[in-house]
């Protein structure tokens, strides 16, 4: 029997491939492990036109351009903030920001020296898994707080490796903050690399940061194979300072930043091929995507939105719109979605993927995307909510968006209101430069009153950003 054909019977048993070499005595606990493996690869600040399969014209990604022809690419999937902390606590709890405080209008993000994090009665994704007997890990940049009741170890993860927040915190005193992102050196950032609540490195030695996060992943996978998993996978890069292993020093045309996306597309090879390797390829899905958009004030450092307005910090499609991958060999159906996804649906989907019931204390913001992945059914996802700090900035429902505050990314741009609304038909005009509020006095009634129904259900967590220690 070839190793396709065995699959295909073992699938119709409802066995994993992995399974047929299992021990007698660890296949009697079938039931566990046929549950499937998720993963999560989280890129920091990768823009939407970045990598060779969204049109990058000389970043070459021969690992994600075979993800997404093996699996589903989406062209719209939003995170649910343009900044690190809001976006990646939005991942993990499957609700806005303003719900969990985590989330502020003083300190858009957590730093060094905040004693807040995510609350300890938040659940995480982790958490959830793990009580459907998964195995948990966490691996790369947390930024949910470093103190240790709020690292991941005490959100329902096994295990942790990695920076604990942004790779160009904790910078030596006295040097010039854009000088040493520009041209950075491992000893200008004195961040610490953790292993589970303990520091291992000081500072962490960045250049070889994504090869080492790589490591870990793929041994953690093999330790696991007999059980289920979830990897939460958070890249450091290509958040600035840029660092990449000596292999790729010059390895793209697109500069030191082009290198770092190779690094991370090379990275997301070894993960697949050691799935594939370990036959458990068609029981696990890998989901590529990143936290906001790219840090343009940073040059040729950041990375480029692409054909989308803006980047990281605002509230235009390029600072929350990310290029995202699903994949799944024999399970998702490959092609492009079009339809609206967002990492806030991360939460319920792998929930329903394990057979979780969703807590039924709390309001979630997310869908289960599995009819789309699996049936290519119309994505439940119908709207976005585009929220700086804590104020509601735009909506999006179906094609239209609507700006009531606009913003730029950094320095002392102020807020402009906007009243009437901008409006934006993001099918036509994906760039958000033509406005069409005048034409659409229907679609704008629509959207005040979806915001009146989204306010009415919301209640607004304490900001968890703003103390300092
Ligand atoms: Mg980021």
């Amino acid at each position: 029997m070839s190793v396709n054909s065995r699959r295909q019977f073992l699938q119709r048993l409802g066995l994993s491939a992995a399974a047929f070499t299992l021990s007698p005595m660890i296949a009697c606990n079938q039931q566990t492990k046929t549950k499937p493996n998720m993963i999560v690869v989280f890129c920091d600040d990768l823009g939407y036109g970045d990598l060779g399969v969204f049109g990058h014209p000389t970043i070459h990604t021969p690992n994600l351009d075979r993800m997404a022809a093996e699996g589903q690419k989406w062209t719209q999937f939003y995170v649910a903030a343009s900044v690190c902390t809001p976006s990646r606590a939005a991942l993990m709890t499957g609700r806005y920001p303003v719900r969990t405080g985590m989330c502020s209008d003083v300190r858009r993000v957590l730093f060094p020296d905040s004693a807040g994090g995510l609350p300890e009665d938040e659940i995480t994704v982790a958490t959830a898994l793990k009580n459907e007997g998964y195995a948990t890990a966490c691996i790369g940049k947390w930024h949910l707080g470093h103190l240790p009741q709020y690292l991941p170890t005490n959100h329902g993860f096994d295990t942790y490796f990695g920076i604990p927040y942004s790779n160009d915190m904790d910078r030596v005193a006295g040097t010039n903050y854009r000088e040493v992102c520009m041209n950075p050196s491992i000893e200008d950032f004195e961040v610490p690399l953790l292993r589970d609540t303990e520091v291992i490195e000081r500072p962490a030695n960045q250049h070889t940061i994504t090869k080492r996060y790589t490591q870990e992943v793929i041994q953690f996978i093999r330790d696991h194979r007999q059980e289920p998993f979830f990897i939460y996978f958070a890249h450091s890069m290509p958040h600035v300072p840029l660092f990449r292993s000596d292999e790729f020093a010059g390895d793209s045309r697109r500069g030191i930043y082009g290198d770092v996306i190779q690094e991370i597309d090379w990275s997301v090879g070894q993960v697949l091929d050691t799935l594939r390797e370990t036959d458990l390829d068609e029981n696990t899905m890998v989901v590529f995507t990143s936290d906001n958009g790219p840090w343009l004030v940073f040059d040729q450092h950041g990375g480029s939105a692409g054909l989308l307005k803006d980047g990281k910090g605002t509230t235009f499609e390029g600072g929350m719109r990310e290029p995202t991958i699903f994949w799944w060999p024999g399970k998702i159906k490959p092609g492009v979605v079009m339809d609206l996804g967002s990492t806030l649906d991360l939460f319920p989907t792998c929930c329903a993927l394990a057979g979780a019931d969703l807590p039924n204390d709390r309001i979630y913001d997310g869908w289960d995307l599995s009819p789309v992945l699996f049936e290519g059914q119309p994505s439940p996802r119908q709207a976005m909510f585009y929220y700086r700090g804590t104020k509601l900035y735009a909506v999006r429902k179906g094609a239209y968006k609507a700006h009531f505050i606009t913003q730029s990314a950094y320095g002392n741009f102020k807020p402009e209101a906007h009243d009437p609304p901008l409006l934006y038909d993001l099918d036509e005009d994906p760039g958000e430069t033509f406005n069409v509020a005048d034409q659409h006095p229907d679609v704008m009634k629509e959207i005040l009153e979806l915001i009146a129904e989204h306010n009415a259900n919301m209640t607004r967590g304490l900001d968890c950003l703003a103390e300092r220690l």
